[in-house]
This record gives structure tokens, sequence and C-alpha cells, in this order.
């Protein structure tokens, strides 16, 4: 009695199989640090603070070229059905690192030798799509801080579910057996992808099809990130 989650097309939140979660994101939501960003895909919530360019510590990590990226992610206990154990694990270390990864290309680094940048993204809710959430909001964070770079970064997955290619598939959605899910980023303005992961099999048509199904989506949210930094950056000073 396998009940199924999309049915002529239609997801079971009514969403169309190219259509976003409902998304939310806003820029500066945090006063403490140097830049910040809170994003909502559907039901995960993902909230970035942003410090430096600062000074490296220890100072050895220093690179004489460049700024060095501290990128963390941390889903709190909360964030899951099962409560989480505090700090972090393997899978928050590597996400960190493909995070970190797909920001190496986009920030101008070399106008900050001897700095680092820290970028803290914590999950306060996930239902799926977590890093690329993160990714979306560490961008606007990074803008909003200031940070020099080529253009925003602009993330969603697509993937495979019940035969059918989905845009930012839920928890539900990629639990369902044979889901695939491709976490994508690129730079909207230069076109270049500077995240592609996958697990599971798919054919190489399928692989083209998600692809361009998440760069479409990568395009959408880049509109909904500059809109943030608008509207945080057009209404300051007027209260
Ligand atoms: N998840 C969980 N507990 C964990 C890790 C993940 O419940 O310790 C859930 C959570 O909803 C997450 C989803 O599994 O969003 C998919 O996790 P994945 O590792 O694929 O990363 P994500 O899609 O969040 O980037």
């Amino acid at each position: 009695m396998d009940k199924k989650l999309i049915n002529k097309g239609i997801r079971s939140d009514g969403r169309k199989l190219d259509e976003i979660r409902p998304m939310i994101i806003k820029a500066g939501v945090i006063d403490r640090a140097d830049g910040s960003a809170y994003v909502e895909f559907g039901t995960t919530k993902v909230i970035v603070g942003v410090y430096g360019p600062k000074k490296v510590h220890p100072r050895h990590m220093e690179n004489s070229q460049k700024a060095i990226l501290k990128f963390r992610y941390n889903m709190i206990p909360f964030s899951v059905y099962d409560r989480k154990r505090p700090g972090y694990d393997k899978r928050s270390v590597e996400i960190a690192k493909v995070v970190a990864d797909a920001f190496e290309n986009a920030i101008f680094l070399e106008e900050f030798p001897k700095s680092a940048i820290e970028v803290d993204m914590e999950i306060i809710q996930a239902d799926a799509g977590t890093r690329v959430a993160a990714i979306t909001a560490a961008s606007v964070a990074l803008a909003d801080a200031g940070i020099p770079m080529k253009g925003l970064v602009s993330s969603v997955a697509a993937g495979r579910v019940e035969g059918n290619i989905a845009l930012d598939l839920t928890k539900d959605e990629e639990d369902v057996s044979d889901a695939i899910d491709l976490p994508v980023a690129m730079i909207p303005r230069t076109g270049e992808i500077t995240l592609l992961q996958m697990d599971g099999d798919a054919t190489v048509e399928e692989i083209e099809q998600i692809v361009k199904m998440a760069e479409k989506g990568c395009k959408d949210i880049e509109k909904v990130q500059i809109a943030a930094l608008l509207e945080k950056y057009t209404t300051k000073g007027t209260n």
C-alpha cells in the first residue's frame, strides 16, 4: 500500500515538479555579526553569521597571498525529529568543506591577504536541502558583510523521485527508495557551477535534466537574494 508522493506531476505538498518550496530570504538579521542572513526553503530554516576579514588564529594558518575561509555547519539539537547530539560530526565537517569550496572561486580572496573570513551556518530546522539553504544564506551574509564577490552564489538541489525529475526535494521525497538528490550551487552572474554532489545511480540524461532544473532554480533564487539585500540597504536609516 505504497502511497505515491507525486501524482500527475503534482507533489504531496501541492508543488509542481519544477517548483521550489516557499522561500524566505532576509539579509542582516543579527546585529553582532559583520554580516548575516536567514533563509527558509519550506520548513528548512537556516541562519548564517559572517565575521571578517579578521586576523588569522593560529597565525601559522595565514596565507600571505589571500584570505582563508573558515566555514562551520552545525545542526542544532532541535533541528531534527530525533534530538541531534550537540557538536560537529563527520557529516557537518564534510558539508562545511564542500560549502567552503563552493565559495572559494566566488570571493575575491586575494584582496584580503593574511586574513580570515569566518562563516557560521546554523541549521535551525531540517527538512532536506540544508546545505543548499546554508549556501544561499551564506552568500547573502557575505554580501551583507561587504565581502567582494564575482556574484552571489545561489544553491538548490534537484533530483529524481518516483521516476520524476523534481526540484528542491523534501525529506519525505528524499527518503523514497530509488530517489536521488543533487545539490547544485552556481554563480548565476557568470554561469559557473561551484558545487555539484550526487549519490545514487542516474543516467546521463537524468543528470543533464536535473542539473538544468537546478540551474534554473539557482537563477530564481538569486533574484530573491538580491531583493533581500536591496530591502535591507534601501530601508536602512529611515527609522
Ligand atoms: N538529517 C537528519 N539527521 C541528521 C542528518 C540529516 O534528520 O543527522 C535529515 C535532515 O532533514 C536533512 C536530511 O536528512 O536535511 C538530508 O540530509 P543530507 O545529509 O542529504 O543533507 P541536506 O540535504 O540537508 O543538505
